[in-house]
């Protein structure tokens, strides 16, 4: 079966053709991070605006790269939330389009449930399993008790991780977005400034980053102060750090509370090599099955929401032509 899914919910416009939910016909990704670069983050008009302009080449490209005629697709598949409403109005208008005029089912898809399912692309996934999600606008910890059951165990009370990236970036005057500049920065760092961790209540799953993102701040203003301004590159480290050390703690002890079989991570920041390190290291130690998407389906793509809309398909669960944008739409109430 031939799926065709578009994602459109925040800046990056993508379409992708994927057979039986694993195997990538083709994935289209345009970035419109140029676009919003000099705004300092994406600006929502400006982004449904590009999607609007996009689309419909996309789709086509997404076709002629696969080398799929329309006939041939089992079902159209769209973001319909979280995210952006206007942004995600122009994917699931298209999606609508299409699916009405191709007489074809149409599947909303919780962007979530397709930075997860970015990973059964090239894994085979055992339940139960644990999802750490850390993208630009959620931490989430993940219990999947089977397949596309899912509940939400923890997550961030305020600052999302790629939020705080990203803000920690700016602070070091680093392009937008921020992430991939502090993850190269930590990377060259001799030493770590030493920051604070939030581990929160001792038996909670949640997170919070904003305490470490205005220690942060706070330190680069004092040393900026003194006239002895702080080396970037330590800064970059004590906060990725801090960071990685609680999402890496929090997500092996849900592993061993749930039972779960495996710890996938998703979401852009799972692109985080810092994090990807120390993930790798702690599940060998503790025999921990660690799974996590190729660096290109860690960020937005359409082919995640190819896989996560598969689950739908193979059991009939359609949305109807009303299908409407939710930028709120929680992950428990889009389970299969
Ligand atoms: P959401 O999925 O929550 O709706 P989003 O779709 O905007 O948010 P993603 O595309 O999943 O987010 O991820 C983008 C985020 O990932 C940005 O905040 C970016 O800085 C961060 N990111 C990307 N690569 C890295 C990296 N190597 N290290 C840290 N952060 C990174
Ligand atoms: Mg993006
Ligand atoms: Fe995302």
């Amino acid at each position: 079966a031939l799926i065709l899914a578009i994602e459109t919910s925040c800046d990056e416009t993508s379409v992708a053709i994927v057979e039986s939910g694993t195997i990538i016909r083709s994935n289209i990704v345009s970035s419109q991070v140029a676009t919003h670069q000099r705004f300092g983050g994406v600006v929502p008009e400006v982004a449904s605006r590009k999607h609007v302009e996009s689309i419909t080449w996309i789709i086509e490209e997404a076709f002629e790269k696969a080398g799929v005629r329309p006939s041939e697709l089992s079902a159209i598949a769209v973001t319909e939330g979280p995210g952006l409403i206007g942004a995600l109005l122009v994917g699931v208008v298209a999606a609508k389009a299409l699916a009405y005029s191709l007489d074809l089912p149409l599947i909303g898809v919780h962007h979530i449930a397709g930075h997860i399912y970015a990973n059964r692309l090239v894994h085979q996934l055992e339940y139960p399993l644990v999802s750490l999600v850390v993208s630009g606008g959620h931490t989430e910890l993940v219990y999947v008790e089977s397949e596309g059951r899912f509940r939400i165990i923890g997550q961030t009370r305020d600052d999302a991780a790629g939020e705080a990236y990203d803000k920690v970036a700016r602070a070091l005057k680093l392009p937008y977005p921020g992430g991939p500049h502090v993850d190269r920065l930590a990377h060259e760092a001799a030493e770590a400034l030493p920051l604070p961790r939030a581990w929160l209540e001792p038996d909670s799953y949640d997170f919070s980053f904003s305490g470490l993102k205005s220690a942060v701040l706070a330190a680069l203003n004092s040393a900026a102060m003194k006239g002895q301004p702080l080396e970037p590159q330590a800064v970059a480290k004590g906060f990725q750090d801090s960071v990685t050390d609680v999402l890496v703690e929090k997500s092996l002890r849900a592993v061993r509370a749930y039972g779960a079989k495996q710890l996938l991570l998703a979401g852009g920041v799972a692109a985080n090599r810092g994090l990807r390190e120390r993930l790798a290291a702690r599940c060998a130690e503790a025999e921990v099955p660690l799974l996590a998407p190729p660096l290109g389906l860690c960020t937005d793509n359409a082919a995640m929401i190819a896989a996560a809309a598969f689950l739908k398909l193979e059991r009939n669960q359609f949305s109807s032509l009303e299908l409407k944008a939710e930028p709120m739409l929680k992950l428990e109430a889009w389970s299969v």
